[in-house]
C-alpha cells in the first residue's frame, strides 16, 4: 500500500500551529530577557544552546513510559475481546498525543513487544488466529497514526520510539515481528515511529538465540528503510544492566543510572539539556595564542570549565523551576502514573530524571587546536578522548555535588549545527576549511566526509560511547540501500558491540518517487519519469523529509560520504 506523507514535521499550517509559533517566539524572547545577562549572552552569542527554550521552567523533555504500572485494565474488563485489543492500542495513541503536548520531547516504550503481550494477557485475550489478525491491524494503524498525526503543538508529529527485541513467548514475538513487518510493508514514505532493536547475547544476538530470526528480520528492514536502529545491550557500558531496563529515545537520549533508584530507563526521562559549542571555545583558545597544541588545549579546557559551570547553573535553575510546579500542571502524568514513582510531588518524580550537558563539534574543535582531524592523527585522537573524559568527570562531579542525575550527552545536530557555525564565521577569519561546509560535526563523530571504512569509524567512535552516559549514537554511512546484505549489516553490529558502541544506526540516501513509489537515489524517477521526488534522510536521530531540514542539516547531508 502506498501512503502519502509529504507533510513533514517542519511544515506549519494549522491555525493552532501558527498561534503556537507566535507564542513560542514571544515566550523565548521573554525568557531570555528575564535571565541573568551572562546566561542570555551565552545563548544568544552562540556559546551554548538551551534546548526547547520555550519549555523552560514549564515541563520536562522526554519520558520512557512506565506503561505496566497503572494500565487501566478495570475499564476494559466488560468489553468484547476485539474491543479490548483495539482499546489497548487506542490508549497508547492517546497517551502519545497527551504526553506529547505535556512535555517538550520524545516518548518511548522500553519493551513494546513484551509489554503489549503482557497487557493483552492480563486482559484475557487469547492468542489465536482471529486475535492475531486484530493485533496486526492495530499495529498497522499505530504506524499510520505516527506518520499522519500532526497535532503536536498544532503542527508536528509525535516523537515515538518503540524498543523491541527481548520478546518472550509467542505473543510478544508476534508483536515484534509484526511491528517490523508492517513497517517494512508500509512503503518508503512511511518512516515513523522510530523502532529500536535490542541486540542481546543469549536472546537475539547469535544463531540459535530465540529471537535471532527477529534480529535478521530487523536487519532486512533496516536495509530498506534505515529503521530499526540497534541498542547493543552487551556493550561495555550496558552489559551489567538488565537489558529489559534499557531503552533509548530516537534522538539518542539515554537514561540509565539513577541516584534514587535502580538503574533503568523505564519511568524516567531527561528533564533538560544544554549543548556547548566546542569549536567556539577552540577558536577563542587559538586566537592570538601560541601554535603549541598543548597550550591551546589547556586554554580550551579552562574555557570549557567556565562555560560548563554556567551551564550547570542554568540546568539547575530550570530544574528547580520545573520542580516548583504541581501535579495539576501535569494532568496526564498525574492521572496515568507513567513515571517510576507515583506523580504526587513533582520534585520527587523529576529527581529521577537527568540533567544533560551536551556538546557539538568535537572534530572541528580538535582540528582548530592541533591543525589535524582527530581520526587522522593519533596524538589528536588521544587529546580528543581525554577531553571527552574530562567533560564526563565534570558531570560526575556535579552528580555527587548536587545529588542529581547529571549526564554527558553527545548532542545530535538538530538546528544548532548550522546556528553555531553561522555566528562563528562572523567572528573569525582564516578558518575556511572549518566554516565553509556550513555545519559542525555531530557530537564526537568523525567528519561525515572522512572516507573511513565503516569498521574504522566504529573503532574510532566506540571509545567515546562509555563517557557519554546521557546518550550517543554511531552511524555507518552507506552509499545506497544495502538491500540483500543483511549479513554485512550484522557484521557491523558485531564490530560495534566489540568496540564499545552502545547504539548504532545505518544511514543511506533515499529518494522516493511521489507518483509511483519507486525508491533509490535519483532526481528523476527511473520508472515513470516523474520529477516529484521526496528525499528522506536521517540527520538528528529521526528520519525526516529533506525539505524540512534546517540549513545546517542540509549542508551536512550534502557533505556525507559513505564509509
Ligand atoms: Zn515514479
Amino acid at each position: 500500500m502506498m501512503m502519502k506523507c509529504n507533510e513533514n514535521a517542519a511544515n506549519r499550517y494549522s491555525y493552532i500551529g501558527e498561534v503556537y509559533q507566535d507564542g513560542e517566539r514571544a515566550r523565548k524572547q521573554a525568557l531570555l530577557a528575564s535571565m541573568p545577562q551572562t546566561w542570555r549572552d551565552l545563548h544568544t552569542k552562540g556559546y551554548i544552546h538551551i534546548h526547547d527554550l520555550d519549555a523552560y521552567g514549564l515541563t520536562n523533555n522526554c519520558l520512557t513510559f512506565n506503561i505496566l504500572a497503572d494500565f487501566p485494565y478495570e475499564t476494559l474488563k466488560n468489553e468484547s475481546v476485539a474491543r479490548r485489543i483495539i482499546a489497548t492500542f487506542d490508549y497508547l495513541k492517546s497517551l502519545f498525543a497527551d504526553i506529547g503536548n505535556e512535555q517538550s520531547g520524545g516518548m518511548a516504550l522500553a519493551n513494546f513487544d513484551n509489554d503489549i503481550a503482557t497487557i493483552l494477557s492480563h486482559l484475557g485475550v487469547e492468542f489465536n488466529d482471529g486475535n492475531k489478525e486484530i493485533i496486526a491491524a492495530c499495529i498497522r494503524d499505530l504506524i499510520e497514526w505516527c506518520n499522519h498525526t500532526h497535532t503536536r503543538m498544532g503542527q508536528t508529529s509525535y516523537y515515538v520510539s518503540l524498543n523491541i527485541g527481548l520478546a518472550e513467548g509467542e505473543a510478544a514475538r508476534f508483536v515484534a515481528y509484526t511491528l517490523v513487518d508492517e513497517f517494512e510493508k508500509a512503503g518508503d514514505l512511511v518512516f515513523k515511529p522510530n523502532i529500536i532493536f535490542k541486540v542481546c547475547r543469549g536472546i537475539s544476538r547469535g544463531e540459535g538465540d530465540r529471537n535471532y530470526d527477529l534480529f535478521v528480520k530487523a536487519l532486512r528492514c533496516t536495509a530498506k528503510k534505515m529503521i530499526p536502529t540497534y541498542l547493543l545491550c552487551d556493550c561495555k557500558m550496558d552489559k551489567d544492566v538488565d537489558p529489559a531496563n534499557l531503552s533509548v529515545m530516537g534522538c539518542r537520549t539515554r537514561v540509565v543510572a539513577d541516584l534514587y533508584g535502580e538503574n533503568t530507563s523505564i519511568g524516567r526521562g531527561n528533564i533538560d539539556n544544554i549543548s556547548i559549542n566546542l569549536p567556539r571555545l577552540a577558536l577563542e583558545s587559538a586566537d592570538g595564542n601560541t601554535d603549541n597544541a598543548e597550550v591551546r588545549l589547556a586554554h580550551f579546557q579552562e574555557k570549557w570549565d567556565e562555560v560548563a559551570s554556567a551551564v550547570k547553573d542554568i540546568l539547575l535553575d530550570r530544574f528547580q523551576k520545573v520542580c516548583a510546579r504541581t501535579p495539576a500542571d501535569f494532568p496526564i502524568n498525574a492521572s496515568h502514573n507513567l513515571w517510576a514513582v507515583p506523580f504526587d510531588n513533582v520534585a520527587d518524580v523529576f529527581k529521577h530524571g537527568t540533567l544533560s550537558l551536551g556538546f557539538i563539534g568535537l572534530s572541528e574543535a580538535m582540528e582548530i587546536i592541533t591543525g589535524k582531524r582527530f581520526y587522522q592523527d593519533p596524538a589528536t585522537y588521544v587529546m580528543a578522548l581525554g577531553f571527552v573524559k574530562h567533560m564526563r568527570e565534570f558531570c560526575d562531579f556535579l552528580r555527587n555535588q548536587y545529588h542529581l542525575n547529571f549526564s554527558l550527552l553527545a548532542t545530535s545536530g538538530e538546528l544548532i549545527s548550522g546556528r553555531f557555525v553561522e555566528i562563528d564565521r562572523t567572528l573569525y577569519t582564516g578558518y575556511g576549511a572549518i566554516f565553509d561546509k556550513g555545519f559542525y560535526t555531530n557530537s564526537f563523530h568523525v567528519n561525515v566526509d572522512s572516507d573511513l571504512p565503516a569498521y574504522r569509524k566504529i573503532q574510532m567512535e566506540g571509545l567515546f560511547h562509555e563517557y557519554c552516559n546521557g546518550g550517543c549514537i554511531t552511524y555507518v554511512e552507506l552509499g545506497e540501500a544495502p538491500i540483500g546484505n543483511d549479513e554485512g549489516l550484522r557484521e557491523y553490529v558485531e564490530c560495534a558491540v566489540e568496540n564499545g558502541v552502545h547504539y548504532l544506526g545505518f544511514n543511506f540516501p533515499k529518494d522516493v518517487c511521489d507518483d509511483c513509489g519507486t525508491a533509490g537515489i535519483f532526481d528523476e524517477c527511473p520508472i515513470c519519469g516523474s520529477k516529484r521526488i521526496t528525499r528522506i534522510r536521517r540527520v538528528s536521530g529521526y528520519l525526516e523529509v529533506l525539505d524540512g531540514f534546517t540549513t545546517g542539516k542540509k549542508n551536512e547531508e550534502r557533505t556525507r560520504k559513505p564509509n
